[in-house]
């Protein structure tokens, strides 16, 4: 049976107070699905969500890290620096980070390395765009990124792999895919792994649906047999809209 993991990426929001506030929030609420929780506060306060959740069973994530052990990076997080706070998983990929950070699927292939190095675990994002979508070439699109960043790699290393299928015209545009359109690509995304990997490995990765997840969509995504979770970025904020989502499954 895969994982269900319910991601919130809380992206460029919340100061120490409004994180303290939303943390507290989140402790509490009740979970009453199998979904593993994990939220990915700014790098700032990290250190400080992982110590307010250390008895419970949220996990602090990091939003993103360098590729680098460590350097002349100004600027940047190493592996290094997370695990000594107590962070064993990363987000890698944004497609905020590919649009303005430069991020690409061969820098992207490094970090993946990083990651692994570290025996942490990673949540690779990709997706297409909306021109991608509209001249149907979405396939095309999530099959190289996939290929190019992740296919180096030994089976064994999908242990720690998470996939999250972000289109990018559904992030915060109030848009989602369908869930037959989600469930089309997970399906497609689990061939291509079986094709290159065998079937064991493709069904035991957990892949995540993210764009503009809510309350009042999760359910029918989630019911999707291809849909093991879902990464959240608005509807992460509020701690009740967000319990609705893990509450889901
Ligand atoms: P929204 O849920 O705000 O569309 O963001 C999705 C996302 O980018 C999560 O990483």
């Amino acid at each position: 049976m895969r994982k269900h993991i319910v991601a919130g990426n809380w992206k460029m929001n919340n100061n120490l107070s409004k994180t303290e506030n939303l943390l507290n929030e989140l402790k509490k609420q009740t979970k009453s699905s199998d979904a593993e929780v994990m939220v990915a506060p700014t790098f700032v306060n990290l250190s400080h969500a992982f110590k307010t959740l250390k008895q419970t069973d949220i996990e602090a994530v990091a939003q993103n890290m360098h590729f680098a052990e460590n350097g002349a990076y100004t600027g940047e997080i190493s592996a290094d620096m997370l695990k000594s706070i107590g962070i064993n998983t990363v987000i890698l990929g944004h497609s905020e980070r590919r649009a303005y950070y430069n991020e690409t699927d061969a820098s992207l292939a490094k970090k993946i390395d990083a990651a692994l190095a570290n025996n942490m675990r990673s949540i690779f994002c990709f997706g297409e765009e909306l021109a991608d979508r509209k001249s149907g070439n979405q396939e095309t699109i999530v099959a190289s990124q996939i290929k190019n960043a992740l296919f180096h790699l030994k089976a064994d290393a999908f242990t720690n792999i998470v996939l999250a299928y972000e289109p990018v015209w559904a992030i915060g545009t109030g848009e989602t895919a369908s869930p037959e359109q989600a469930q089309e690509m997970h399906a497609f995304i689990r061939q291509l792994l079986s094709d290159k990997y065998g079937d064991a490995v493709a069904n035991s990765v957990s892949i995540l649906y993210g764009g503009s997840v809510k309350p009042n969509n999760a359910r029918e995504i989630f019911s999707k047999p291809d849909v093991d979770g879902g990464l959240i970025g608005g509807a992460s904020l509020k701690a009740e809209d967000f319990y609705a989502i893990v509450n889901a499954f």
